[in-house]
């Protein structure tokens, strides 16, 4: 299939080769020629499948047709929970508008008011927004969403995960009905559902599998911890190994990442922090020394060490576990690399309860409990929901109190193996169209 098929403006088709598009990918494949007739989509696709495209495409093609609508406000509006994917989501507006007249801006918090409010005092076709600082918007009056003729919700998982699900729905409430509205999602749990359900109209179902979540040469591990105490006696005990020659050690925040290196500078060891606060500059020179062995220990957040490419990483430590699942496997990805062997070893608290349990869901397998001898933790962790048990927990000793069987993972399987293809998807026989990689 080419983009040809989609019969897009040929503004469109042109921004796409000159981004060196040659096929669609399987989302774009699917969800494409389905938001152009109009309908709703509930997809469950993660970033890397080409989802941005698969629904800034289609917006493009509508501000093609002029609006029948009088006001200034937003023709599509898309809400992201973060400002990175905001970022992104608007430099491919950009992008792939770059030969249309398309009026875009974003709207996020953290950032000034008096800018965004000359932006929405004047005509625009797409607001890339977080539904936080949209709905201070909204209730002030600011900006009037009558127009609105495609919503889109990107990483609905994660906005709703951040407690935005009052917020999107206040949104959505403000546009009109008769709207069209497409909903992205990693993972579909029961508030995923939920949520699609009060805001899309007989969607249309996509899902595309997870390309092989995490390399079986990537040896993961799990250590419950009672307390924040708990964890830092955790690492301490884990980083004195000698096992340990190059480590991430993974971190929420970009303060929790720098008070983190400068204890473990103070006990002797040779540590830097990498957060998105840094410079590039001064990123690429601790990555660089890392790279050189100057480093031993990198304590990072997850947005940094995207992509990160150090080789001859023998440890991942997950100090706080990610909220999405997806940044699981990316930041276990940056051990085992070059097909080396890797431990990747998590800390989980019970705050930590439901992204461990979206983790497992997501990679199709429980993670192995272990235990330290004089660092057990005093509480278990129980978790609630049934799933697929995978990897034995033969050194944990609430191994038999787990479910062994119950939901699977998010098709039904982990994914399957193989690397990343976007070849031809196929049709389910049921209303949920599925993709799974070729293994
Ligand atoms: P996304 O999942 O939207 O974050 O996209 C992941 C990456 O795939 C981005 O760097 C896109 O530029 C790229 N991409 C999107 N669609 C295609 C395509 N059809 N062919 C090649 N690359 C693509």
């Amino acid at each position: 299939m080419t983009f040809a098929k989609f019969e897009l403006a040929q503004k469109i088709t042109q921004a796409i080769t000159e981004c060196g598009y040659e096929t669609p990918t399987p989302v774009q494949s699917l969800a494409i020629p389905m938001a152009l007739s109009g309908r709703d989509i509930l997809a469950s696709a993660q970033t890397g499948t080409g989802k941005t495209a698969a629904f800034v495409l289609p917006a493009l093609q509508l501000l093609t047709n002029r609006s029948t609508l009088r006001g200034i406000g937003p023709r599509i509006l898309i809400l992201t929970p973060t400002r990175e994917l905001a970022k992104q989501i608007t430099d491919a507006v950009r992008l792939y508008g770059r030969h249309m007249h398309v009026k875009s801006g974003v709207i996020l918090g953290g950032m000034p008011y008096r800018e965004q409010l000359r932006l929405l005092s004047s005509p625009v076709d797409i607001i890339v927004a977080t539904p936080g600082r949209l709905i201070d918007h909204l209730e002030r009056g600011k900006i009037n969403l009558s127009r609105v003729e495609i919503l889109v919700l990107d990483e609905a998982d994660r906005m709703l995960d951040m407690g935005f699900s009052e917020d999107v729905d206040k949104i959505a409430a403000a546009c009109p009905t008769q709207r069209q509205t497409l909903m992205f999602s990693a993972t579909m749990d029961r508030e995923t559902s939920r949520l699609a359900a009060r805001l899309l109209n007989n969607p249309e179902r996509i899902e595309i599998a997870p390309e092989k979540m995490t390399a079986d040469h990537i040896e993961q591990r799990l250590h419950i911890a009672d307390d924040l105490s708990h964890k830092h006696k955790l690492l301490r005990h884990l980083i004195d190994s000698t096992d340990v020659s190059k480590a991430i050690i993974f971190s929420a925040t970009k303060r929790d990442t720098d008070s983190l290196a400068v204890d473990l500078k103070a006990e002797g060891h040779s540590v830097a922090a990498l957060h998105g606060d840094m410079t590039q500059g001064a990123r690429n020179k601790t990555i660089d020394a890392m790279r050189r062995g100057k480093i031993r220990l990198l304590v990072a957040t997850d947005v940094a060490a995207r992509g990160l490419d150090v080789s001859g990483i023998s440890h991942v430590i997950n100090f706080d576990l990610p909220k999405a699942a997806e940044d699981y496997v990316h930041r276990i990805g940056r051990t085992g690399r070059a097909g080396a062997s890797g431990i990747a070893i998590s800390f989980a608290s019970i705050k930590e309860l439901s992204y461990l349990e979206r983790i497992e869901r997501y990679i199709g397998k429980s993670l192995p409990e272990e235990q330290i001898p004089g660092l057990e933790p005093i509480r278990p962790l129980q978790r609630l929901s049934s799933r697929k048990s995978g990897s034995g927990n033969t050194n944990s000793r609430y191994a038999g109190k787990r479910p062994s069987s119950g939901a699977p993972g998010r098709n039904g399987k982990p994914g399957a193996a193989g690397k990343k293809t976007w070849g031809k998807p196929r049709k389910a026989s049921g209303p949920v169209v599925v993709y799974r990689p070729a293994s």
